[in-house]
């Protein structure tokens, strides 16, 4: 892991990170990325005691995307919950929270009766005494993850390749989205590539003080995805939490050999696609759709500075009505809004996007992040969709 004392003194004290962090305005039992983030780790020296200052910070990153100083802010704070956490034990719930993966092998084969395991209201309740959230569901598990089914489809094979990392949302709770992803790009005439190695990117680790656990995620994917970096194969997910720790988070705390080749070939899904289509490699002969979409940017989407590709191509096929709800963070920030103790202020955070998306009178609401769609489903019963599945329904 990186070194504590990071790029901390580029901070000038501007505080225009305090005035867009989300959890500040919600909370104040929180500091704010100023104190919490770059003027706390001057002092947070090994010889001193860690403090938990941080742990209210849900690493959202709104400080890091407004900061003119390019100070890693949020990063300073995952840094500063690693060193608490490596002087006290954590808790079984964030170490459930943040090991999506495994749970997701061990919940999966046993679908229906794992879902029926953690949604009842016993063990809900049960969940809560865990330090859960029990009015906060957990997402379902699938039965056929997404790699289950990539292995059993037939594609179509082409000499244009792309590799896709599908991340433990998509694998284990929405693999529908990796398949409209598939089906996207043969119908763009792409093969479609998933490396055998790869797994969690590491972000619910970085975010639940596990760094060691998240380096090895982060030296397994590297290696998994080495041969294709190396051939110039862009890397392309459509979990912005994913593709924004694979092009810079697992820069910014581990030094891995092979992280920069392989950040500079990464791409999210509606990037990739933007790009493709304004250098004319998309199918143009599209069709018409229909239906009024309300769009919510996911906050680690804005963090890559890339704008808004999925809410421009939406906008531009034919037939579709969409507009920009620009409601902030949903709150939920991965595992975050899980927690029994950060339920509220989950909430609280999310609340001016709830509000936008009960007035829209909108067919769905549009966002590239899984968890953002779970939070606003749960919130205000609202059908969610990424936006590859409205593409897949224009190319195909
Ligand atoms: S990452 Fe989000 S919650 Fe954490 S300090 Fe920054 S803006 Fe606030
Ligand atoms: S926005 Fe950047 S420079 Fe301004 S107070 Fe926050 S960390 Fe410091």
């Amino acid at each position: 892991m990186k070194g504590y004392l990071y790029d901390s003194d580029r901070c000038m004290a501007c505080t225009s990170c305090t005035v867009v962090c989300p959890v500040a305005a919600a909370t104040r039992e929180f500091l704010g990325p100023k104190m919490v983030g770059p003027a706390l780790s001057r002092f947070r020296r090994p010889a001193l005691a860690p403090d938990l200052a941080a742990d209210l910070c849900s690493n959202c990153k709104n400080c890091d995307i407004s900061c003119p100083s390019g100070v890693p802010i949020s990063t300073l704070n995952m840094l500063s919950k690693a060193e608490y956490y490596r002087h006290h034990r954590h808790r079984l719930r964030d170490w459930v929270l943040s090991h999506g993966q495994l749970m997701g092998n061990l919940a999966t084969p046993f679908v229906p009766l794992s879902n029926l395991a953690i949604a009842n209201p016993i063990s809900r309740t049960m969940l809560g005494a865990f330090g859960f959230a029990g009015r906060m569901p957990l997402p379902a598990y699938v039965r056929k993850t997404f790699r289950k089914q990539f292995r059993a489809l037939r594609q179509q094979s082409f000499p244009q390749k792309v590799v896709f990392f599908p991340g433990c949302y998509i694998d284990f709770y929405d693999p529908g989205v990796g398949l409209d992803f598939v089906a996207v790009m043969q119908a763009n005439e792409y093969e479609v590539v998933v490396p055998r190695g790869l797994g969690c990117c590491g972000t619910p680790m970085v975010a639940n003080g596990f760094p060691g656990a998240a380096e090895r995620a982060v030296r397994r994917n590297v290696r998994a995805l080495q041969e294709w970096t190396d051939a110039g194969v862009p890397v392309v997910a459509c979990c912005t939490s994913c593709s924004l720790t694979l092009k810079q988070e697992q820069q910014e705390l581990f030094d891995v050999p092979g992280a920069a080749e392989l950040a500079a070939r990464v791409y999210d899904a509606t990037e990739f696609l933007l790009e493709l289509r304004d250098r004319g490699k998309l199918k143009t002969d599209l069709k018409q759709l229909s239906g009024r979409y309300l769009y919510h940017a996911p906050c680690h989407l804005r963090d890559q500075g890339i704008g808004r590709p999925g809410f421009e191509m939406l906008g531009s096929l034919p037939g579709l009505e969409i507009s920009d709800a620009d409601a902030g963070c949903c709150g939920l920030s991965g595992s975050y809004g899980f927690k029994g103790d950060r339920y509220e202020v989950a909430q609280a955070v999310g609340d001016a996007l709830f509000k936008k998306v009960r007035a829209s009178g909108a067919d769905a609401v549009i966002s590239e992040c899984g968890t953002c769609r779970h939070q606003i489903t749960v919130a205000t019963g609202a059908k969610t969709l990424h936006p590859i599945s409205v593409m897949r329904r224009a190319f195909e």
